[in-house]
């Protein structure tokens, strides 16, 4: 049976809205890699007593229980403590962690006494296993109790991410002789709704290998998760699973265990030896940092131009300010154009126009916000989406980059363009 985790963030600020609770979002994907299931999340303010009811909530109804925060110097970080007591637990002093934290004030803060209260931190309930921290001064720590694995972590994420992957990831691959391994599947081109429908029979009916989605924005991703004895059980388990879900959504997938659309577009231009150039409106530039977000772009992505003004995209990428007047600058013909412009104009082997309303502003009855035009322009054609993408300015001005590289995708994979399976 899977091992069953809580994850308990501390700190009055989460409970403000002061910061999001980014430590449980990594957090839970680091254990659902590892095929830990996180039933909970709570979130505590830094009062001892209503952690100790959390403590007493989550020790009843998982196996492991991961804090964060709470672990400084400072009179309100009372996380050890609390959950030393809800265990039945000693502060024990330890010397060399003692020792650790006055060397890290010498190093980092010479001539700056040491706050005594910063030897708080070298105090750890009895048995505990002590997680160094590479990145700050408040060690974590792990123990065992009454079956309960506790393990505390500090609250600043760079702190808690780095003492996962390093302490904790290796002491929870131990407490299970299984071998989980996943596979992340990518797509792009239809909604987590559509896709679940289409898998929904093959979710449910596994158990082992699991297929799970999460959509982030604009694109869906299917985790395929076994459990086995070894890496290659696991794989053989996984694979025909993975067939399946390629022949049902076919290419819409555009890769498995792959980095990102943006990653997965420039590694295919590099590939094949090819250049492009954007001329974007609405998205002003967010297609170019997206493509140069990579090392090594600069072989393929020879420069952009932030077209917003309709004398920009005339004046510098030739569009015939009559296309604009008679269709408008938002306009299929005037994508197209810009496309065209700029692949010319920069000596690229594709050229990318984007055209659209991001809103929240703008809009029209006839064209309203959302509406954008995404051209391609290379050697042999030009291709043209006419996209509807909702009123949300974040999500339109993505979404619209996410179709840009989709369609230079499927020019570089023989897939047909304009129109998505
Ligand atoms: P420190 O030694 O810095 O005091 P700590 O372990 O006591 O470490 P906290 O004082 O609880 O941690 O939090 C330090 C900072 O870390 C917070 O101000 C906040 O910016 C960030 N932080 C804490 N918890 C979270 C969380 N769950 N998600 C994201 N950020 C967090």
């Amino acid at each position: 049976m899977s091992l069953r985790a809580e994850i308990i963030a501390v700190g009055t600020e989460l409970l403000l809205g002061n910061i999001a609770n980014t430590n449980a979002k990594e957090l839970s994907e680091g254990l659902s890699t590892l095929g830990i299931n996180v039933y909970y999340h709570t979130v505590v303010g830094d009062n001892p007593r209503r952690l100790e009811q959390a403590v007493e909530i989550a020790r009843g109804r998982a196996d492991i229980l991961i804090t964060t925060g709470g672990l400084g110097p400072t009179y309100d970080d009372l996380t050890k403590e609390t959950l030393a007591a809800c265990f039945g637990k000693q502060l024990i002093y330890h010397e060399e962690v003692g020792r650790g934290i006055q060397a890290y004030f010498e190093r980092r803060l010479a001539g700056v006494p040491m706050p005594e209260n910063n030897l708080r931190q070298a105090y750890f309930p009895a048995g505990a296993e002590i997680l160094q921290n590479d990145c700050g001064t408040a060690p974590g720590c792990v123990f065992v109790a009454e079956g309960k694995h506790v393990i505390m972590l500090p609250g600043p994420p760079r702190e808690c991410r780095a003492m996962f992957g390093r302490h904790v990831v290796p002491y929870l691959k131990r407490l299970s002789d299984a071998e989980i391994l996943s596979h992340t599947i990518h797509i792009f081109g239809k909604g987590e709704s559509e896709i679940e429908s289409r898998l929904k029979d093959l979710m449910q009916r596994l158990e082992n290998p699991t297929l799970a989605p999460y959509a982030k924005l604009g694109e869906v991703t299917l985790r395929l998760t076994a459990r086995a004895d070894s890496t290659e059980a696991a794989e053989a388990l996984m694979a025909p699973v993975l067939e399946q879900v390629q022949a049902e959504l076919g290419d819409l997938i555009y890769g498995v265990d792959a980095d990102s659309l943006e990653a997965t577009v420039l590694r295919l231009l590099l590939d094949q030896g090819r250049t492009i150039a954007t001329a974007e409106s609405c998205t002003a530039g967010l297609l170019s940092a997206r493509l140069t977000d990579m090392p090594g772009a600069s072989a393929a992505f020879l420069g952009g131009v932030a077209a917003y003004a309709n004398g920009v995209k005339s004046e510098l990428l030739g569009v015939d300010p009559a296309l604009i007047a008679a269709q408008g600058a938002v306009s299929d013909p005037v994508a197209c154009a810009m496309a065209a412009g700029v692949r010319a104009r920069l000596g690229a082997d594709f050229g990318v126009g984007i055209t659209g309303i991001a809103g929240p502003g703008g809009g029209t009855a006839e064209k309203p916000v959302g509406t954008v035009f995404v051209a391609l322009s290379t050697t042999e054609n030009t291709f043209v989406r006419s996209l509807a993408l909702g009123t949300d300015r974040t999500r339109v001005r993505h979404m619209a980059t996410n179709h840009a590289l989709d369609m230079v995708r499927r020019v570089l994979t023989g897939l047909p363009v304009e129109e998505i399976a």
